[in-house]
């Protein structure tokens, strides 16, 4: 194989036990969010190893997500996170999900096909506070609550808001809180009994404490990252991508290298040709910029990366040979690339770096030390 993750199954339980360890003693349990097939890391094969350490459901961000985490055999409680349209309101009840709704319409005609075969629909009401997405604006979510509460076959078991900016803005999403918290009282005021309240994904859960509610919802975090550093918890990556040397050449100073000539070598070269390019999801804007790990040293990634091939100047690096192990994200000997260090260098964030390796790359699964 010449291009692969590798991801640690223990790695993300012990995320998982840092995050319970936080908000368990508050009162909270968690929804662990694995949509986009969990950052990369496989949405079922991650569900199936987290299912049972204490976590009280799933979200994922699509009905197609949900359904394919049934046909693998989950079966705790599914939260859908996205809107869906009418089309997709059969699949909600046929699959036992749980829908978030943001208007009184799906929730009727979740009502009618659940009514229709004798089930009962699950949904939980999203509440805009500040986000700008989707949710119901706050000042309307108590009636949109009293709306939804008059319809038959349908169970409000959530409501929830998310916050814009809880890794960089206090006083914002100090903001968002209360503008949720005030929605509460109202429904608490007119006897309305909602469940599970929650609020905060992975940075909330360490900047904010007053927004756990009943439930967090933890994404990055699972995987080993968050978007700020922070020693109010320790994480551990869980995903390594590698690749291997294909090919090795010498080349005189003055070689152009790869698509474009964006590099030319000053000084005889010792270049290796790695299997792994944009096509399975190492960044093309990391051409000239990212490092890899080989031998447990540092090499260079030089020109332009291609679809399926980049170089990597390994002068330095003598005793690299055809074949050698090649770590893009992960760790090696001493040294550790990051997605965030990758994030960096092109401008993004760890998610995407994540999320853009391609579906087609082999996942491997250890459940190593940690
Ligand atoms: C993606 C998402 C999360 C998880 O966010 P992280 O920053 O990855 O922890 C939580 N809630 C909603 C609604 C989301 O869309």
């Amino acid at each position: 194989m010449l291009v692969w993750t590798e991801i640690n199954l223990n790695a993300i339980l012990y995320n998982l036990r840092q995050i319970r360890s936080l908000v368990e003693p508050k009162g909270a349990k968690v929804l662990a969010v694995i949509k986009d097939n969990a950052y990369s890391h496989g949405a079922l094969e991650v569900a199936k190893a987290i299912e049972n350490d204490n976590i009280m459901m799933f979200g994922v961000a699509t009905v197609e997500e949900a359904i394919q985490l049934r046909q693998g055999g989950i079966k705790k409680p599914i939260l859908v996170l996205c809107c869906i349209l009418p089309e997709q309101a059969e699949s909600v009840i046929d699959y036992d999900l749980v829908q978030t709704v943001c208007d009184l319409n799906i929730c009727q005609t979740l009502s009618q096909l659940a009514k229709e075969i004798g089930k009962v629909a699950k949904v939980h009401i999203k509440v805009d506070t500040g986000m700008g997405r989707i949710g119901v604006h706050y000042d309307r979510a108590v009636e949109l609550v009293k709306q939804v509460n008059q319809i038959p076959n349908i169970i409000i078991e959530g409501i929830y808001t998310h916050f814009s900016s809880s890794d960089i803005d206090q006083d914002y999403t100090l903001l968002q809180i209360d503008r949720f918290n005030s929605v509460l009282s109202c429904l608490k005021k007119d006897g309305i009994y909602i469940p599970i309240r929650h609020s905060a994904s992975s940075s909330a859960i360490i900047n904010y404490p007053s927004s756990y509610y009943d439930m967090v919802r933890p994404g990055i975090a699972l995987y080993g990252y968050l978007p700020f550093a922070s020693d109010k918890i320790q994480l551990r990556p869980a995903l390594s991508f590698k690749t291997r040397i294909v090919y090795i050449k010498e080349v005189p100073p003055g070689t152009s290298i790869s698509y474009g000539r964006t590099y030319v070598t000053d000084k005889t070269t010792r270049v290796a040709t790695l299997a792994v390019g944009y096509g399975q999801g190492y960044n093309r804007k990391l051409s000239n910029r990212a490092e890899v790990i080989i031998r447990g040293k540092r090499a260079r990634i030089i020109g332009t990366i291609c679809m399926d091939q980049c170089l990597c100047d390994i002068t330095h690096i003598p005793e690299a040979s055809l074949g050698d192990e090649v770590v893009l994200i992960g760790t090696q000997g001493d040294q550790t690339i990051t997605a965030d260090e990758l994030a960096r260098k092109i401008g993004t964030i760890s998610y995407e770096v994540l999320c853009g390796i391609n579906a087609n790359v082999k996942r491997i699964y250890n459940s190593d030390d940690i």
